[in-house]
């Protein structure tokens, strides 16, 4: 029998309080097309603490298959596993010592070890996970996943960018815009890059930090992957952005077409009016807690677009896509020309106590961090 744990929970709340740390045994007679993974690593999203505070777009299902004492569900839709044992059904798929990660949200990753029924249909098996490392592979479907499909699926900036090339003169000094607020998450980091590499120049709207030194550094640091301006969220809501923004623009002639919204409130609302005409807002993050008014007047005259993206529903409509998305930043990060987003390891053995867990699971949405929570096994 394998000995596991897993961060369970029965019923919705914050996660100090409702989560619990459950150990289980799993039979090692596997059923056709089940395999045995052991975790080496996983992330802690905000959307797993919105999924235990039960505010997430979608609930998890609460079952009694882990034998808690009421039904229960796992946290966590991220994560690096290895392959430790095959049942039948599964040669030439699946083999001992592979890498693979949960092909759609809601696995549950927050745990050491998992009994995968047909595990062919529910892992991606990493191809060549050489060079990679488990922090990489468990952080990639998400947020790196995330930008690459809204910068790619709403506007077509490329085509943009090569278009604004062949008309100006003198030629813009990069391809065209976006902006986004909440630039230093996961996915707003995951997109200055891929803008970068595709040619696009972003403007990136960030928190003050408690210190001007500190919220210099964060500016250089999102520099250093390609950010072609980053203002801070006070800068960016003064009366002097527009003038700014219209001096990055040459007076427009560069339009701002696409916006992504991680935040909400008053940053999202400046989001719109930075917009150019017939430019598209994309909202995929309330991290404010706040929502923003669609206005009226910019919606009619400046002819906005207003849309929601949601990565588990776009999967699910392109499971094919997404491995390709996948694979494609996982050969970026080899080529060393992505850097993963920094996160706060918290290592997860077999002594590790419950309270320890826990906290890492709580302090995802405090805001201010140096990185998100990685659990390493
Ligand atoms: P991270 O944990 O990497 O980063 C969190 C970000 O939120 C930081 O930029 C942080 O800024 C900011 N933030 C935290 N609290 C606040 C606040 N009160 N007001 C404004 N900003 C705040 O996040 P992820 O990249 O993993 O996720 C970011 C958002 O995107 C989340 O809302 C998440 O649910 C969403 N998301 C949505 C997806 C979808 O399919 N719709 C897919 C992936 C992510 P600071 O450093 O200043 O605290």
């Amino acid at each position: 029998y394998t000995q596991a744990k897993a961060l369970v929970f029965s019923k919705f709340g914050e996660p100090s309080d409702v989560l619990s740390l459950h150990r289980h045994s799993i039979s090692p007679s596997l059923p056709d097309g089940a395999v045995i993974v052991r975790a080496l690593a996983a992330p802690v999203n905000p959307s797993d603490v919105n999924t235990i505070q039960g505010t997430y777009g979608v609930k998890p299902t609460f079952s009694p298959l882990l034998g808690t004492p009421e039904p229960a569900a796992i946290p966590g839709n991220e994560g690096c596993f290895e392959v430790v044992s095959v049942g039948p059904g599964l040669s030439g798929k699946l083999a001992r010592g592979d890498w693979v990660i949960p092909a759609t949200t809601g696995f549950g990753t927050l745990r050491t070890h998992a009994l995968v029924e047909h595990a062919d249909k529910a892992l991606l098996r990493i191809k060549a996970p050489d060079g990679l490392t488990p922090a990489q592979v468990a952080t990639v479907s998400v947020n790196p996943c995330s930008a690459y499909r809204m910068l790619r699926d709403y506007v077509d900036l490329i085509a943009l960018s090569i278009a604004s090339f062949q008309n100006a003169s003198p030629p813009p000094e990069g391809g065209a815009w976006f902006i986004q607020n909440g630039a230093n998450s996961g996915v707003g980091r995951a997109a200055i890059q891929l803008g970068r590499l595709w040619g696009l120049r972003s403007i990136n709207v960030v928190r003050e930090r408690p210190t001007p030194a500190e919220t210099d550094a964060l500016r250089a640091e999102l520099v250093s992957l390609g950010a072609a301006v980053v203002v801070t969220e006070a800068e960016f809501l003064d009366r002097s952005f527009s003038a700014k923004l219209k001096e990055w623009t040459r007076g427009g002639r560069d339009p701002l077409m696409l916006g992504l919204n991680c935040v909400g409130g008053k940053s999202a609302s400046a989001v719109v009016r930075a917009l150019s005409p017939k430019g598209t807002m994309v909202t995929y993050g309330g991290m404010s807690r706040q929502s923003f008014p669609f206005p009226t007047g910019p919606q009619i005259f400046k002819r906005l677009r207003f849309e929601g993206f949601w990565l588990s529903e776009w999967s699910k409509e392109n499971p094919e896509e997404k491995r390709k998305t996948i694979d494609e930043i996982l050969e970026l990060i080899k080529a060393g020309k992505f850097k993963e987003a920094p996160v706060e390891e918290v290592r997860w053995d077999w002594d590790t106590e419950e309270k320890v867990l826990k906290d890492a699971v709580q302090g995802t949405l405090e805001g201010f961090r140096s990185g998100k929570g990685l659990f390493v096994f």
